[in-house]
């Protein structure tokens, strides 16, 4: 049963089952007030863990974990929306499932278990349906989701033609709306998907970081989960990555996940094209040929993506961090190129791009020739 102080006390629907012991997170990341929770979600034991790691938060009752006013009106006031992730989770229920094909960064994407995210990368395509801050929200119907991938998995049969994804299993990308190595902090959601790949040999699990989350580690993915360490130079991320880990511990960890049974691989992205952004990626390739172990790179793939930028985004950016925009808004060099889902998108022109993606594979080759790239677009 829970405690007698428990949040939980303040929905009808008791906890049944024994609820393990968690140690309260402390982390810069978090300082969590409070907690946004569909009923059936906070008495749910995902949602029991989740509340036992936060104590201090007050749970506050949402129809639905969409329909959180409270979130909502922050923009351009980057103070407010980084103290909203600190202080802010949601707890709701996943109720479709669905695992959409993909085809770049894996084959399919399976439904979320977390969206949102603590951290507040300038040009973070992440959907701001929860307000611009888009606070982690957990999904607490883990068995529900695990249950689907596994039948998803099952129904493909084994991978009898090699892609750029993979050579022989499906990889579906776990953290496609927030970072999973955060999401492992709040809830062991990501936990419960490792242990879930681990058993199924015709798949993977894939998911991007720009976070260095060492409690990871203590997992045994058993080489079924890849973690892609997003990696650019610092200058660009010293600028555009905020509340992510620097670059150089991202770097320092990539050996430590591969001898802990991850397949690691890295995404170069986003590739801004600034002045000196060939010089600043050559030491950086440079400083990846150095520092990681053969091992590493005997497994290493990457991915190359040039950035993506958005009109809104552009908009709301300027309200606080303006001198990110002065890199990633470059009108005489992008177009406008409007996304599946309705955004005004801007992205660099072909013919600049093109070139960019020739150059930045050159530089590969001549720096890390170990470093397949799996795509670069
Ligand atoms: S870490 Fe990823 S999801 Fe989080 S803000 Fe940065 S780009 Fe967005």
């Amino acid at each position: 049963m829970a405690p007698a102080d428990s949040p939980l006390t303040l929905f009808d629907d008791p906890v049944e089952e024994p609820v393990a012991a968690e140690a309260p997170v402390v982390n810069r990341l978090f300082d969590v007030r409070r907690v946004y929770a569909e009923p059936g979600a906070a008495a749910s034991p995902r949602g029991q863990q989740v509340l036992a790691r936060f104590p201090a938060a007050e749970v506050v009752e949402v129809p639905s974990h969409w329909q959180v006013p409270d979130l909502h009106g922050n923009e351009g006031n980057v103070d407010r929306w980084v103290r909203v992730k600190s202080e802010t989770l949601v707890l709701g229920v996943k109720k479709s499932l669905s695992a959409r094909p993909n085809g770049r960064s894996a084959d399919f994407i399976a439904p979320s278990t977390a969206n949102g995210c603590a951290m507040a990368c300038a040009y973070c395509y992440v959907p701001r349906r929860k307000g611009y801050a888009n606070p982690i929200t957990v999904f607490t119907n883990i068995d529900q989701i695990t249950g689907y991938l596994r039948r998803h998995v099952a129904r493909q049969g084994p991978k009898t033609e090699p892609d750029q994804v993979d050579p022989a299993a499906w990889v579906y990308d776990i953290g496609k709306n927030g970072d999973c190595s955060v999401d492992a902090l709040v809830s062991d959601n990501v936990a419960d998907l490792v242990a879930t790949f681990r058993d199924l040999p015709t798949a993977k699990a894939s998911f991007a970081t720009k976070y260095v989350n060492r409690q990871l580690l203590d997992l045994d993915p058993a080489e079924r989960t890849r973690i892609r360490f997003s990696v650019m130079p610092d200058r660009d991320a010293r600028l555009l990555d905020v509340r992510t880990s620097r670059v150089e511990e991202r770097i320092a960890a990539v050996d430590d996940f591969v001898d802990a049974g991850y397949e690691v691989h890295l995404n170069l992205s986003p590739v801004v094209l600034r002045e000196g952004w060939q010089a600043d990626w050559t030491a950086l390739l440079q400083q990846l040929d150095d520092v990681l172990s053969p091992a590493t790179k005997a497994q290493a793939a990457a991915e190359v993506i040039l950035l993506t930028h958005n009109a809104g985004l552009h908009e709301v950016n300027l309200g606080w961090h303006p001198q990110a925009e002065e890199v990633l808004w470059r009108p005489d060099v992008q177009e406008a190129k409007r996304s599946q889902n309705g955004q005004d998108n801007v992205r660099y022109r072909a013919d600049v791009k093109r070139a960019a993606v020739v150059r930045i594979r050159a530089l590969i080759g001549e720096h890390a020739p170990w470093l397949t790239v799996r795509y670069a677009f």
